[in-house]
């Protein structure tokens, strides 16, 4: 039993503080979770979890619409903004509940109001001091804005939860995941989209055909893009305003989406006064084991800024209880993370991009393929999925598994494990198909591009 009140005092009550906590009391730990908002932070209240729902709201119109194809009919069909909003309000407050529960079960104290690190081992919350043998920073992160003249006329993803009204025309600036999952929301949803991004092809860090094909698909669904294009200002016409870009052209709106990256949480925190050292973008800097600069303090998720994904936070958390209360493994294996983006249709991706296996020096053999799927040859909606695999040529391992296309997001956790376990692509062959769906096609694959 240590001298301070509790062994592990947690910042933050998101996915990563809320798992590294609950982890650490199971261990026997005292444990304290210090929250100024709400449980469950972003993926919860303003992420994952209501773009998802937002996202099926969205997906609704292309299904009604495919659904003609299939024989039913109906009349045109409308939708309400605001049942969609109060319907996902419920679901998160219910979330926060659950959060609440599971904090109290787990013998986590939970601590309301705005924590400052003042030791390496006091936090003060509104005033109260509390010591801790460890404290872990799990404090996330904050879209950010580019300083243009009329930036106060946007808002962020944060906002974009909480429309009084859904707009008639949006600008979405950003060509990351959220700026095409929302443009595909707001698109789905009936909202004339405009996509302005500043490259040649959106989701620039990932293979270049999900990019392009992506774009080509939401074009299809009607998405405009403005590709290397920039906002020089946003000025404010009456209720409307007007992006003026870097082409001299004026977009006119109701509302413009910033969707340009998320900063690390830590200003206030008084991490740099106890000699925790923080990057340039704010990041809190850690070690292999997710150690500051300040041995006592620890952090995890978006705040350090490596990896901005829920699961992530969540593995990260778990191992620093791990390794602080069960004498765990200290280190991440951030190899083959799988991830999926929202957007209309789904991105799917885990392993390597072709770009990123040729620049590590892989000699590879590409396998891609793009079709109609069945559900489409009726639906006549021209839906199109796009499949890729990149292989070693050396070994045959499969070094990365692609996909746009319905439930990406779903097919893709799947071939992770695959991935995961360095599946060869001589076992995918050998792995017999589930007929009719699109992920046989991961499995008859047998064309080399270019062969
Ligand atoms: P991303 O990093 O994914 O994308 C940011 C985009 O903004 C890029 O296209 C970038 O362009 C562009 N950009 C950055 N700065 C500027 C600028 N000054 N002017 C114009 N454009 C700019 O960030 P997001 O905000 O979309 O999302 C943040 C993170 O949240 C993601 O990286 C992801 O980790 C996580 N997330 C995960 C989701 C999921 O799992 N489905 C969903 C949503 C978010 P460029 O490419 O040229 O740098």
């Amino acid at each position: 039993m240590s001298g301070y009140d509790f062994d592990l005092f947690t910042i933050g009550a998101g996915s990563g503080g809320v798992r590294a906590s609950r982890r650490a009391a199971g261990f026997g730990a005292r444990v304290a979770i210090a929250e100024q908002r709400f449980l469950g932070g972003t993926c919860v209240n303003i992420g994952c979890i209501p773009k998802k729902l937002f996202s099926y709201a969205a997906h609704f119109k292309t299904d009604l619409k495919d659904a003609r194809g299939y024989g039913w009919s109906f009349e045109q069909p409308t939708f309400d903004w605001r049942t969609l909003l109060e319907a996902k309000n419920r679901e998160v407050e219910r979330l926060n509940g659950v959060y609440g529960d599971l904090l109290n079960q787990s013998g986590v104290e939970l601590i309301r109001g705005r924590a400052k690190v003042t030791g390496p081992h006091t936090v003060e919350v509104d005033g109260r001091t509390f010591t801790s043998r460890y404290i872990l920073v799990a404090t996330g992160s904050s879209p950010t804005v580019p300083e243009i003249e009329g930036a106060e006329h946007c808002i962020t993803s944060d906002d974009a939860f909480f429309l009084d009204r859904l707009p008639e025309r949006v600008v979405v600036v950003g060509g990351g995941y959220i700026a095409v999952e929302f443009a595909s929301i707001f698109n789905g949803l009936g909202v004339d989209t405009t996509v302005v991004y500043r490259g040649d092809r959106v989701l620039k860090s990932f293979d270049k055909d999900l990019g392009h094909f992506l774009a080509e698909q939401m074009t299809r669904r009607g998405v405009r893009f403005r590709f290397n294009t920039e906002i020089q200002k946003i000025e404010r016409d009456g209720t409307a305003c007007n992006c003026v870009t870097s082409g001299n052209e004026r977009l006119p709106c109701d509302t413009v989406l910033y969707a340009t990256g998320r900063r690390p949480n830590t200003a206030g925190l008084g991490l740099e006064s106890v000699g925790v050292a923080l990057a340039p973008n704010g990041a809190v800097m850690v070690d292999k084991a997710f150690r500051t600069a300040q041995a006592s303090i620890y952090a995890v998720g978006d705040v350090i800024h490596r990896v901005q994904l829920t699961p992530v936070a969540l593995a990260e958390g778990m191992l620093v209880a791990d390794s602080l209360f069960n004498r765990g493994a200290e280190h991440m294996d951030y190899s083959g993370i799988p991830t999926a983006i929202f957007s209309h249709p789904n991105v799917g991706t885990v392993g390597l991009s072709e770009e990123q296996a040729i620049a590590c020096g892989y000699q590879i053999d590409v396998y891609r393929s793009v079709f109609t799927p069945l559900k489409h040859t009726v639906s006549a909606s021209g839906d199109k999925v796009l499949l890729k695999l990149i292989v070693d040529s050396k070994s045959d391992r499969v070094l990365g598994v692609h996909m746009v296309g319905d439930d990406a997001g779903e097919l893709l956790q799947g071939f992770a494990v695959a991935i995961k376990c360095k599946a060869t692509k001589a076992q995918f062959d050998a792995t017999v198909g589930i007929h009719p769906t699109i992920a046989e096609e991961f499995v008859t694959m047998r064309t080399k591009v270019g062969a």
